[in-house]
């Protein structure tokens, strides 16, 4: 997932580059996203390269009702310009650039000209997935009585007494 922008960094301004992403593995530290695939255009700009990508990938989540490990997929739209470490001639210096340290945002190239998109897209992944993700929509969970896992079979903690009267008046409470 690595891109040599030592072309297009030289290249006008307004030039274009585009590449795919198939089927790569995105791992770092505790986050592993498998199967990353899409599509990458990146356009010179005046300061550096704008890069636009559509990805997905599949990631393992625990379901946050019945704990199950369940396999997610992600989409994710992304958009951030790119600055260069090194100085190319014709290009204007990035806001707040004192010119002798390099862009302290993790959307950089490299001293080799080169773009890692491994981080910039782990970040986009992190936060698209879901805060309660669940293994299916109307997963029963498990029973906070005796833990057992609704889906698979039915526990007699509810037999005699039924749901809860809260549970009825939640549900006038209909919220568009
Ligand atoms: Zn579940
Ligand atoms: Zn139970």
């Amino acid at each position: 997932m690595h891109y040599n922008a030592s072309g297009l960094l030289k290249d006008h301004v307004g030039s274009s580059r585009e590449f795919t992403i198939e089927s790569e593995i995105i791992s770092i530290a505790e986050d592993r996203f498998t199967n990353v695939c899409g599509h990458v255009d990146l356009l010179k700009t005046g300061r550096g390269i704008l890069v636009q990508a559509e990805v997905t990938a599949s990631t393992t989540e625990e379901c946050s009702r019945c704990l199950k490990e369940t396999e997610f997929e992600l989409d994710i739209e992304f958009e951030e310009e790119f600055h260069p470490v090194n100085r190319f001639t014709g290009m204007v210096e990035a806001e707040g650039d004192d010119g002798q340290s390099p862009p302290d945002s993790s959307y950089r190239v490299d001293e080799d000209n080169t773009i890692d998109f491994r981080e910039s897209f782990r970040q986009a992944f992190v936060s698209a997935i879901p805060m309660a993700p669940l293994c299916k929509p109307d997963c029963k969970g498990l029973c906070i009585e005796c833990a057992t896992d609704l889906n698979v079979e039915d526990c007699d903690c509810n037999e005699t007494t039924g749901p809860p009267e809260w549970a009825a008046s939640l549900k006038s409470l209909e919220i568009n």
